[in-house]
């Protein structure tokens, strides 16, 4: 069970349930739920389609793709059936919120996941969750068998004459599933690597059907949009990034946790007053915005709005919305190093330069901050990272590559210090290894 956290600042619309027991269908029924899906059921898919498109809901997963967009791309010609796929595959290092609403609302990835399937005439829906999370897919289990209960799901849900399945499936735990395609993949009992796009899911998606795949965030956001109205959701944020979004706030700050922000929220703002400042009163010295696959922003760059035209405009992603704060007592190498310590792990191998590329990485950077650094190995860091973008099948190699790029480029002093500084000059642990200690 994770600790709940708020803050005054904060529009609570996907976490409003959070804390109030609303894992039972009854509860979940007093606090308005299923109310959406029965205001949903006789409106036609257009107008479903167009209400989600005036809320300027943009995917929560971490690309930002407009949502109403994504669901209008499903051809209403297709004699196939179609699916919506909920991707609950959290894996980003930083962000950990969908695992609060899977826990605390399961009904509304439910719910959201039925208004979906109404919007693209689907009547099949799968809701994925990350293998590391047993815990909640035991609750959506118990959710999934209650709505079937109450007949919200199945052959004739609400009485309305339309059918509508929703199955989980539970995942390996594979931070590469994460990626669309290779969710379908996993979801069909094969190797979980991505497929070559196009074509997209939206035509050729699941067994070959259209397929509609969506983040637990985006889809909780559905039921909040149908029921309250869209124009409402887009007026929480700016102009082009409707709404609200969850930010995990977590790295050196006083109040680590999930706040609910509307979208254009002051990063500074976040950190400071959400955040409640840095412990010790230390200083900022660098910030990761949207998850540790997004390039890390310096003290300098943090007065920015965040929302997906912000924090691109700063050089960066909002990405899944994991912000980590990192302060000045850090060792960026070392930072460096424990990102591609992930992405090594985590790469599939199935292609050279994201599968040699992170190997070589870790490798170096391991080297690196233990001291066996020689002035070359800063360019060759650099310049392997810059030719894995762009050159990998799914976007793990660009997840790799960017935050090390960004990290060599604005940090690039303290690589030049580890060469000066053995092993490594930053390091609090063991005095002698300072630099000013070692510069006398
Ligand atoms: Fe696999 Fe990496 Fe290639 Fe993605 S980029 S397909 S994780 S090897």
């Amino acid at each position: 069970m994770a600790d709940l956290v708020s803050h005054p600042d904060e529009i609570k619309v996907v976490s409003k349930r959070f804390g109030q027991g609303a894992a039972d269908i009854d509860r979940y029924l007093a606090l308005d739920g299923y109310k959406a899906a029965q205001k949903a059921l006789p409106m036609t898919p257009d107008a479903i389609i167009n209400e989600v498109k005036t809320s300027g809901l943009r995917g929560r997963g971490g690309a930002g793709f407009p949502t109403g967009m994504k669901w209008s791309f499903v051809p209403k010609d297709s004699p196939k059936q179609k699916y919506i796929l909920c991707n609950g595959d959290e894996s980003e290092p930083g962000t950990c919120k969908d695992r609060l609403i899977l826990e605390h609302d399961p009904h509304s990835v439910i719910e959201g996941v039925m208004i979906a399937g109404l919007a693209v005439n689907a009547e099949s829906g799968y809701i994925y969750i990350r293998g590391e999370y047993r815990y909640l897919s035991i609750i959506m289990q118990k959710a999934i068998k209650d709505a079937y209960a109450r007949g919200f799901l199945g052959k004739n849900i609400f009485g309305s004459g339309k059918k509508f399945d929703v199955y989980w499936h539970g995942g390996a735990g594979a931070y590469e599933v994460g990626e669309e395609s290779a969710l379908m993949e996993s979801l069909e009992g094969k190797r979980g690597i991505p497929r070559i796009k196009p074509p997209f899911p939206a035509v050729v998606g699941l067994w070959g059907s259209p397929t509609v795949i969506n983040n637990v965030e985006t889809l909780a956001s559905a039921p909040h949009i149908i029921l309250d109205g869209a124009q409402k959701f887009a007026d929480y944020g700016t102009p082009k990034n409707g709404g609200v979004r969850l930010f995990c706030l977590s790295g050196h700050v006083n109040k680590p946790g999930v706040y609910e922000l509307p979208l254009g929220y002051s990063l500074k703002k976040m950190i400071y007053e959400v955040g409640g400042g840095i412990p010790g009163g230390k200083k900022i010295k660098a910030v990761v915005p949207g998850g540790s696959s997004t390039p890390v922003l310096t003290a300098d760059e943090i007065d920015i709005a965040m929302d997906f035209d912000g924090v691109a405009k700063a050089g960066s992603m909002l990405g899944s919305g994991g912000v980590v704060v990192i302060d000045e007592s850090t060792c960026m190498v070392r930072f460096a190093q424990y990102i591609m310590k992930f992405y090594q792990h985590e790469s599939c191998g199935w292609c050279i330069p994201c599968r040699e590329g992170t190997d070589w990485l870790k490798k170096t950077l391991d080297r690196f901050h233990a001291g066996g650094g020689v002035k070359k190995d800063i360019n060759n860091i650099q310049y392997l990272a810059e030719n894995m973008m762009g050159r990998t099948f799914c976007p793990l190699g660009d997840a790799a590559a960017m935050p090390t790029i960004s990290i060599v480029t604005k940090f690039r002093k303290e690589f030049e210090d580890h060469l000066e500084g053995r092993p490594c000059p930053y390091d609090p642990v063991g005095s002698v290894r300072l630099l000013p200690v070692l510069s006398h």
